[in-house]
């Protein structure tokens, strides 16, 4: 494909238009999201609905494809529309400019993550429906907000409300990531957050004595017994190529607090630790693990879990012949000749939300022999993966709404 067709693909140009719209942290306006996505339901053909599960800044915006059986539990393909912030000094090109390359690569925040996958779903739809299909189930094209951010502004609240019982869906598609080889991850889980802070008291008083039971003593025994689990963990991954990072638990010091002045053992010192229980530790011993730690260091430490977070482990999707939608998604890749690698994906997306609903949930983004930039400088995509992608859509939709 030359330049010149590039400019004037119709699905290019659509992607494009939808990657200039900076709808990125901190505070994405989504109001010109939403005009370019009613301009799209009415270029469809398709009824679109906004719902606004928390407050009027954070939208979910539905387009409906009616099926011809609708009473059987539908689709649903989901996107968020906010990106991450950026560092416009560290781009080669502007990254709400969604300029081409001379080698076809879409510069733009949201190329990878994940304005592509929203814009490829209607791509497929429009592929699907100018050739005159229909399908049995119905599907819900799903654009929500604020899912960088942890989604309790979008899917989080919008997973509970009657608006979203009322789509009656039956499986659902989210993101996935970007892939360097040929093989593509398709996630089915996520692990369980556990965001942990010790509040650390100890014995007070001036910085020239050797006062017992300080702060900083009990500081350094639980950092230690932390830092070993992170160690065996590390071991774990070195030991075993199969697994991934969202196999194993990860376990970070992401922030340090306490002490006031260079001569004064202070009264009180914390550790945060960003933690992701792997989905084969039993969260209650891993609690009971850490406030064992806690008191095993002297004692008068408090341990608070972040609340928000503190959830049981979600069943994973199943990804056997008892559930149709997956045996209908892998025929699909089998008939396209793709490669897929299952995999726990190891941060969280929204699919969690979908899932804790007993919802089955895979998490996909047709990205292969593409670096992984999702978040990064100079996030881009190529555009022959691009319009791949909307074929890859076009098979997997048909496929998963006929069962
Ligand atoms: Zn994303």
């Amino acid at each position: 494909m030359s330049s010149n067709t590039w400019e004037s693909n119709e699905e290019l140009q659509y992607f494009r238009e939808y990657l200039r719209i900076p709808s990125v942290h901190p505070n994405p306006n989504y109001e010109p999201c939403l005009e370019f996505l009613r301009k799209q339901a009415k270029l469809l053909d398709l009824p679109i609905v906004v719902h606004y599960p928390i407050d009027e800044k954070a939208p979910v915006a539905i387009l409906t494809w009616q099926g011809l059986e609708p009473e059987l539990p539908s689709v649903l393909l989901n996107s968020h529309m906010d990106v991450v912030a950026v560092y416009p000094e560290n781009w080669t090109h502007p990254p709400f400019a969604a300029d081409i390359d001379e080698k076809g690569r879409i510069f733009g925040r949201g190329s990878q993550d994940m304005k592509c996958v929203g814009m490829q779903y209607l791509a497929a739809i429009r592929a699907l429906k100018r050739n005159g299909g229909r399908l049995k189930r119905t599907i819900h094209i799903s654009f929500v907000a604020d899912e960088e951010t942890g989604g309790q502004l979008g899917m989080a609240p919008f997973v509970d409300s009657d608006d979203f019982r009322k789509l009656n869906i039956g499986f659902s598609l989210d993101e996935g990531m970007a892939s360097p080889t040929a093989v593509m991850p398709v996630y089915y889980a996520e692990r369980t957050g556990r965001c942990v802070t010790f509040k650390i008291s100890g014995q007070a008083g001036h910085g020239s004595l050797l006062l017992s039971n300080t702060a900083g003593e009990k500081m350094n025994y639980i950092l230690g017994k932390m830092m070993d689990f992170r160690r065996s963990q590390v071991e774990r991954l070195k030991q075993n190529p199969q697994l991934t990072v969202g196999d194993v638990t990860t376990i970070n010091l992401n922030a340090i607090n306490g002490g006031v002045q260079s001569n004064v053992v202070p009264p009180m010192m914390s550790l945060f630790f960003d933690c992701r229980v792997a989905l084969d530790v039993n969260l209650e011993q891993f609690e009971a693990d850490l406030l064992r730690w806690a008191e095993e260091a002297g004692g008068g430490v408090e341990v608070e879990f972040m609340r928000w977070l503190r959830r049981p482990h979600t069943a994973p999707t199943v990804t056997n012949e008892t559930n149709p939608f997956w045996v209908a998604f892998k025929k699909s890749i089998d008939e396209l000749g793709l490669a897929i690698k299952l995999q726990v994906f190891n941060g969280g997306t929204d699919s969690r939300y979908i899932r804790r609903m007993g919802i089955p949930a895979l998490g996909f983004s047709p990205m292969n022999h593409t670096p992984v930039l999702l978040h990064d400088h100079d996030e881009w995509l190529h555009v022959d993966t691009y319009l791949k992608g909307i074929e890859i859509y076009q098979k997997i939709i048909t496929n998963v709404a006929n069962i």
